[in-house]
């Protein structure tokens, strides 16, 4: 075999290659040899050695993540690999920062693990002369080390208010793969929470009152921030699983989240509710014990719920296969609706659902454009502003009567 493998010459290859699979010619043996749940024993996979590249250090890049972990990057001069140059390599926690014990101007190998991702291999001067950081590089709290069930250590910044943890955590939220509010960059999330206009996910839905001094910012217009309203306007609704892997919760993404939409058939309430009531998430497809504690440690953080419960408020889910009803025999079809205050006979999902199931368009807030204000129990001030603009204000007894009337 060692014969074989020598006829192969990766680095001849256009493409890269980092190993070789192994079958028998004989087809028929090849299979009765069967399978583990892992691997077929017809095949045999060997990989080459990673090929390691010498360049020098230079320094070491600190960076607060929305978890608070704090991640460590390591520096150095350009070196070519695989046909691009490299010069920084992701340190995966404290432990292999320590191992190294790197200074500026010690010599290290580098190579691509899986010849993707960028590792310092060793350092062979290992002067140690750069320090394990001690503040978070955002805000100066002083770092905790956490260790993890497996024994390794990260550095963590714990203060809840660390600009670093705030923005990445809108980030997350706004991102392409989560809400999907278009417009919103790192750089300007980064200037609203800077500035205090948005401390939470809610605020997010109530820039129109920062509207001058978001226009009159660098880079910003009236243009832009019209785009900007008309890119969150679209995320009033969205479905349970893209706002469930927009909070953040560690290990909770858009796969956890689309078997939670399924499970709580789309309906927020349902969610939480089955979260007070200490449901075990592992009894779900793909959720293990490190899942579930997570939504439980996430839920009854109150930072956390300062963070995330506003926008609850702004936001209407949708059932994903919800089909825009044919209904069209009604007086709400076709009209915009708000619904506000507290409703006998519907939550607040219920009775979003309601409207579309009529063929309405459910809205969050009041404007010259609302058709119709269902107003229920304390209502304040957005049946106010119905008042003022002169909308058809409707007690929930009515709203039934009307469809009543249709149905009859
Ligand atoms: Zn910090």
């Amino acid at each position: 075999m060692e014969q074989a493998i020598a006829l192969y010459r990766p680095e001849e290859y256009a493409f890269p290659v980092d190993g070789l699979i192994f079958e028998y010619d004989d087809l028929a043996y090849g299979r009765s040899l069967g399978a583990t749940g892992h691997h077929e024993n017809r095949l045999m996979a060997l990989k080459w050695a990673d090929t390691l590249y010498e360049t020098v250090f230079r320094s070491l890049e600190v960076a607060t993540t929305r978890t608070g972990m704090v991640s460590l990057t390591g520096v150095f001069d350009d070196v070519e690999i695989d046909g691009t140059t490299v010069n920084h390599a992701y340190l995966h926690n404290l432990d292999i920062f320590k191992q190294l014990a790197l200074g500026p101007g010690d010599k290290i190998s580098v190579y691509k693990a899986n010849m993707i991702i960028p590792q310092i291999a060793e350092n062979h001067t290992k002067s140690g002369s750069c320090p394990i950081p001690i503040v978070c590089p955002c805000c100066g709290e002083m770092l905790m080390i956490h260790k993890s069930p497996g024994g390794t250590q990260q550095l963590y910044c714990e203060n809840p208010d660390c600009p670093a943890r705030l923005v990445r955590k809108f980030v997350h939220f706004c991102s392409k793969t989560r809400m999907e509010i278009e417009g919103l960059a790192e750089q300007t999330l980064e200037t609203f929470v800077q500035r205090g206009w948005v401390k939470n996910f809610g605020d997010l839905y109530e820039l129109e009152r920062h509207k001058t001094d978001i226009v009159a910012c660098h880079g910003f217009g009236e243009k832009s921030f019209a785009r900007l309203q008309k890119a969150i306007d679209k995320r009033r609704t969205c479905t349970l699983n893209q706002f469930i892997a927009a909070l953040g919760i560690p290990e909770v993404g858009r796969h956890a989240g689309r078997i939670l939409n399924r499970h709580f058939g789309g309906s927020w309430n349902a969610f939480e509710q089955a979260i007070r009531d200490g449901y075990d998430f592992t009894q779900l497809e793909d959720f293990g014990k490190v899942m579930n504690d997570n939504i439980y440690t996430w839920y009854n953080n109150a930072e956390e719920a300062v963070l995330w419960r506003p926008a609850l408020n702004h936001i209407t889910f949708l059932k994903e296969d919800t089909v825009m009803s044919e209904n069209t025999n009604n007086p709400f079809a076709g009209k915009i609706v708000v619904a506000t205050g507290k409703l006998e006979n519907y939550t607040r999902d219920g009775i979003q659902m309601k409207l579309l199931s009529l063929g309405a368009k459910p809205a969050s807030s009041v404007s010259k454009k609302t058709d119709y204000v269902i107003a229920g129990e304390k209502a304040g001030s957005k049946l106010t502003k119905a008042q003022d603009l002169g909308i058809t204000i409707l007690t929930e007894q009515q709203f039934e009567d009307m469809l009543a009337g249709v149905e009859a």
